[in-house]
């Protein structure tokens, strides 16, 4: 069996699609550094989806370490129609008209089908095409059409997406595609769930009850409606991803960090996952080596306390998939190696909440530090304990062991986690043993050094970390 060692903590995501969707390149992948695969239901068939995921399935035997992956919605992604040419050419002061008509459009007017959309706009508001670079302002609202003058932009060209900043849409987050879709991810076995566009809480709360704990629940944030009820919508979702494409567009550039570092704090503080995405090494799809600029955003999420950064099109549709994970992986063990990157994660630790496990996991993280203890093992069942253990961010490995494979696959999203799928355990002694056992032959404690372990005893009641335990590994 090949044997996968990871020294860095911050975890690296990859968007499979065409130029990855094979088993050798699923592998090629792995071994350059990826944790948790995203299929992307934007783009692909369900039977490309369920093959790339057993692939994953049948790379977890082969290497012996569970991975995750996501199935990512489109949701109520919004789009233009066609035009007669393809495309049409537009300028500054262009009065274009959009209307639900399907015909072809033209340089005066285009289809857009989303009556929802022309019912709240308002003279004055703004449509952004093509990912903000054509901009409208509009001029007139009418029943079933609005006018627009053109403000900045060359040219528009078939089913565009278009966003509206600032405007809660009142469409139901989860689409008819969606609901096929998510049907097809739960058959297939996915781990996560990420639900794109929400706005409410609402829109998340449906869906967790509809997948009724048959995968994690991860709500994009890409419409500043969600940024600003993050509290609440943290409440039904087991993580956040940071889509900053489209939050990028509805949202002003400028804003678009500070954003990242409250969502960042904020994700981390609730004890769930935080992906940071999109564009993050963008021009890496044509070339084997990215921008400073680029490798300082990778940097900047890990700063930022990230549990994991994500490539999209670099992976999906790039040139070169394997040479973008390989750098980004550099980039997150370079950056963790920072002391002023543990000094940024020691401040931003999150309060204790007063009850035993909470008490017990920040204990143990202390003692393994004041101890120089090679690694934090935790004993549970449905990760809470895990997740508790990632928030703290320690530079040593965090090792979940659980009876549970589906929560061994959703933790490896998280920061530092290892998830280890164990047998049976029936007693405390017994865990220990198995622990320091397990520690050393899978190579993360050698002879001679200390693991810090928690547990639950009684066993088999979740979330009931009661034990704080140094083990000497034999
Ligand atoms: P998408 O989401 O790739 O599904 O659009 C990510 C983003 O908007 O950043
Ligand atoms: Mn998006």
């Amino acid at each position: 069996m090949p044997t996968i060692r990871r020294y860095r903590q911050t975890k690296i995501v990859a968007t499979l699609g065409p130029a990855s969707g094979s088993p050798e390149m699923m592998r090629k992948l792995f071994e350059a550094g990826v944790d948790v695969f995203r299929m992307n239901f934007s783009h692909g068939t369900h039977e490309a989806h369920r093959k790339n995921l057993e692939t994953a399935r049948a790379m977890e035997a082969e290497y012996g370490r569970p991975i995750a992956v996501i199935a990512d919605l489109q949701g109520p992604k919004n789009r233009i129609g066609k035009f007669k040419n393809d495309k049409i050419d537009i300028k500054a002061g262009h009065r274009i008209r959009f209307d639900l008509d399907t015909a072809l459009g033209d340089e005066t007017r285009v289809c857009l089908p989303h009556p929802e959309v022309i019912a709240v706009m308002k003279p004055g508001s703004e449509i952004l095409l093509d990912d903000g670079k054509v901009r409208v302002t509009i001029r007139e609202q009418g029943k079933d059409y609005l006018l627009g003058e053109v403000v900045s932009g060359s040219k528009l060209s078939n089913h565009k997406g278009f966003n509206v900043p600032g405007v809660i849409i009142p469409v139901p987050a989860l689409t008819d595609k969606d609901r096929v879709d998510l049907d097809a991810a739960l058959a297939m076995g996915a781990d996560w769930v990420a639900q794109s566009f929400v706005q409410r809480p609402e829109d998340v709360s449906e869906t967790r009850k509809i997948i009724g704990g048959r995968a994690a629940l991860m709500a994009k944030i890409e419409k500043p409606s969600a940024v600003e009820r993050m509290d609440e919508i943290l409440n039904y979702v087991d993580g956040i991803m940071l889509a900053r494409g489209d939050l990028g567009v509805e949202i002003p550039p400028e804003d678009v960090p500070a954003t990242q570092k409250k969502i960042v704090r904020m994700v981390r503080h609730a004890g769930k996952p935080i992906i940071v995405a999109t564009q993050m090494l963008e021009s890496m799809i044509d070339n084997p080596r990215p921008t400073r600029a680029e490798a300082s955003d990778v940097a900047t999420a890990v700063y930022d306390g990230a549990d994991a950064v994500m490539l999209s099109a670099e992976t999906a549709a790039g040139q070169y998939p394997v040479e973008a994970v390989e750098i980004m992986d550099k980039i997150c063990t370079r950056v963790e190696q920072d002391e002023t990157y543990r000094r940024i994660l020691n401040t931003n630790q999150a309060e204790s909440e007063n009850d035993p496990s909470s008490a017990i996991t920040k204990a143990a993280y202390h003692v393994a530090r004041d101890i120089k203890a090679a690694c934090i093992c935790n004993y549970t069942t449905s990760g809470s304990t895990t997740l508790r253990t990632a928030r703290e961010r320690p530079d040593i490995p965090i090792l979940c062991l659980t009876q549970n494979m589906s929560t061994a696959r959703r933790l490896m999203l998280s920061y530092g986690v290892r998830a280890l799928h164990i047998t049976d355990v029936n007693s405390f002694a017994e865990t220990v043993e198995r622990a320091t056992k397990l520690v050393k032959e899978k190579g993360y404690a050698a002879s001679g050094e200390r693991i810090v372990l928690t547990a639950g005893v009684p066993f088999g009641t979740p979330g009931s970390t009661n034990v704080l335990r140094v083990a000497w590994v034999e």
